[in-house]
């Protein structure tokens, strides 16, 4: 079956794809000429990941998927939540995104958190959402230099070191994206294929 993601992000379409195996052959929209910014303008992640994928869908026809990610921290009430891409103001700006966090923690003994992605995906016009998480806390200083957002101040439960301190491999191994995609690439595999 063929499937599009509704993402610009090579570094996701290349990760999904590891997952899907030969029956799924999943393809981005750069390869389908889409040209549209897509809106993400809804309060949850839930709600973000569906407007993307039924956008995409309608526009398309075809069988689709898009995700939301979101950090979200126990005593800020689950914030950044879905406002995680600009906390810091500025749209994309990792650094400012994670100082705004640290700043809210300062003081602050419970530093539990979770990151938490949403996959909403149409097949023939009808949605079903998967849900991903991987469960942590939030250090006092940022620490390592791979990965992305807020990766160098994140350590998940059972390690002693920061997302951004991992390989690529060893982070996908246990991420939030992987549990959500995992549970897709499933849902797939058993209830669309057959
Ligand atoms: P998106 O929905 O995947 O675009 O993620 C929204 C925002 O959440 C990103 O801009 C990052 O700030 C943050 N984020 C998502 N996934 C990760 C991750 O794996 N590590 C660190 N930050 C992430």
């Amino acid at each position: 079956m063929e499937l599009l993601f509704a993402t610009k992000n090579r570094n996701k379409l290349l990760e999904v794809q590891a997952f899907a195996g030969e029956q799924i052959k999943i393809t981005g929209l750069d390869s389908t000429g889409f040209d549209k910014d897509i809106p993400e303008n809804e309060p949850t992640l839930e709600g973000n990941a569906s407007a993307k994928s039924w956008y995409v869908f309608k526009l398309t026809g075809k069988n689709c998927f898009a995700d939301d990610t979101g950090l979200e921290i126990e005593t800020l009430g689950g914030k950044p939540g879905v406002h995680s891409a600009r906390y810091g103001g500025i749209k994309k700006n990792d650094m400012a995104n994670r100082e705004k966090v640290l700043s809210e923690l300062v003081n602050e003994s419970n530093r539990k958190a979770r990151f938490r992605t949403v996959i909403s995906l149409i097949i023939n016009g009808k949605e079903k959402l998967f849900e991903g998480a991987v469960y942590g806390k939030i250090i006092d200083e940022p620490r390592g230099d791979k990965g992305f957002g807020y990766d160098p101040i994140f350590i998940p439960n059972g390690y002693d070191k920061t997302f951004a301190e991992m390989e690529l491999d060893e982070k996908n191994r246990i991420s939030h994206r992987t549990d959500a995609v995992k549970k897709l690439i499933e849902y797939l595999q058993d209830e669309v294929i057959g």
